[in-house]
């Protein structure tokens, strides 16, 4: 099939969500993907924060291709292997006791609502049904999570949504404490903002939030389903504020590209869960758990963990200097390999300019170009990556 066919029947046959680009991809390997013209990008984006490990990762094509030959799906009425190792490997290196499997972020983050509000009803009766989110956060489409993903655009068509929730300001603690009362069952939070343009969250807003979960009662929910998983250059991106969760939503990363959710929780909330409670009929199915298992293997690896700092440290360097020649560019931040370059202007036409120098990139919100590397990146890929920005901004912000 050609491209201009593929296209065609794209246009004609799937549902018209996506605003698409105009080239199809072939195969990738390692940091870069191939078009079906053999044209060859550098790709800055990982299929949206998920190709942690690259492309054709010989241990994740292996563990798949193995697993797929001894069985794909069996229901979770029954175990296997694989979701059992994966288990134990999440819980060995993260605060939780217990996960749930999930199959994307969104029914990540709704597990994690479904968790609280039993929990409070378990706890506190009928009426602690509020959640707190923020201004600028993203957890996902679905009718609960959506609920808690303030953007107008995404919502209005759609509602009413879930009741009961609050929308703060981020990194603003007093908002939420404006907002927090016996009503509140939890409030969530990205540790740092992905698709809201790339925003850690201060130190003394997480601590914050924490200490009023606390006091007030409610559970505290980290939604690392971008920002975990080594992405910010340590395993979860909560470890450096010195707190840890209730729950926890992880996805993106997690099985080497094949869809999988994980909610992470406590042993005090996973008290309240029984068998119906809730379940899903794909989730944690051998083949992903089997992938899931290589992918956490390798970033729980402090070596892993050490190179990304490396690399994200020489991508911060680089993008600084930028700031430093181009008068749109206005801020840069980020940490590990997740940064986000905000400008006076929309972006879209520094993406165009880069991506004809065959670079991938993605923006975050119209005035920030984000950049969301596989965690393998090396210097040469890093130093590729600054040097086209560079003159895409030279060309498409001038
Ligand atoms: C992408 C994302 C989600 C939703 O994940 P899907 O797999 O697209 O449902 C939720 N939370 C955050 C922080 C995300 O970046």
């Amino acid at each position: 099939m050609d491209a201009k066919q593929i296209r065609e029947w794209d246009d004609k046959y799937v549902l018209h969500t996506y605003a698409r680009a105009p080239f199809v991809f072939d195969r990738g390997q390692g940091t870069r993907l191939t078009d079906t013209e053999g044209k060859v990008y550098l790709d800055f984006v990982s299929g949206i924060a998920v190709n942690a490990l690259g492309y054709g990762d010989e241990e994740v094509c292996s563990a798949i291709a193995e697993q797929a030959h001894k069985v794909i799906h069996t229901s979770n009425l029954y175990l296997t292997a694989p979701q059992s190792q994966l288990a134990k490997l999440l819980v060995d290196h993260s605060f939780a006791d217990k996960v749930f499997f999930c199959n994307s972020g969104a029914e990540a983050v709704e597990a994690a609502i479904k968790f609280s509000r039993k929990y409070a009803q378990v706890h506190s009766g009928p009426d602690r049904i509020e959640f707190i989110a923020m201004s600028g956060a993203f957890h996902g489409r679905t009718m609960g999570a959506l609920a808690l993903t303030p953007r107008d655009h995404y919502q209005d068509p759609f509602v009413p949504l879930m009741p009961g929730a609050r929308i703060a300001a981020f990194n603003d603690l007093d908002s939420v404490k404006a907002l927090a009362s016996d009503k509140t069952c939890a409030i969530i939070v990205e540790p740092v903002q992905g698709e809201g343009g790339v925003n850690p969250a201060d130190p003394a807003f997480i601590q914050g939030l924490r200490a009023l979960c606390d006091e007030i009662g409610a559970l505290l929910i980290f939604d690392e389903v971008q920002c975990g998983l080594g992405r910010t250059g340590t395993l979860w991106a909560h470890e450096p504020y010195g707190v840890a969760p209730d729950l926890m939503t992880v996805a993106k990363p997690v099985a080497g590209g094949l869809p999988m959710g994980v909610t992470f929780l406590t042993d005090e909330v996973a008290a309240v869960i029984g068998p119906g409670d809730h379940a899903s009929t794909f989730a944690g199915g051998a083949v992903v758990a089997a992938a899931g298992v290589k992918v956490v293997g390798r970033i729980a690896d402090p070596e892993f963990l050490a190179h990304v700092r490396a690399m994200g440290a020489r991508l911060e360097a680089g993008l600084l200097k930028l700031q430093a020649r181009h008068n749109s560019i206005t801020e840069v931040r980020g940490r590990g390999l997740i940064w986000g370059v905000q400008c006076d202007r929309p972006v879209k036409p520094v993406l165009d300019a880069a991506l004809g120098q065959g670079l991938l990139l993605i923006n975050a919100g119209p005035n920030v170009v984000r950049l969301i590397p596989p965690l393998v990146v090396d210097e040469a890929d890093v130093d590729m990556a600054l040097a086209v920005l560079d003159q895409a901004f030279a060309e498409a912000m001038q």
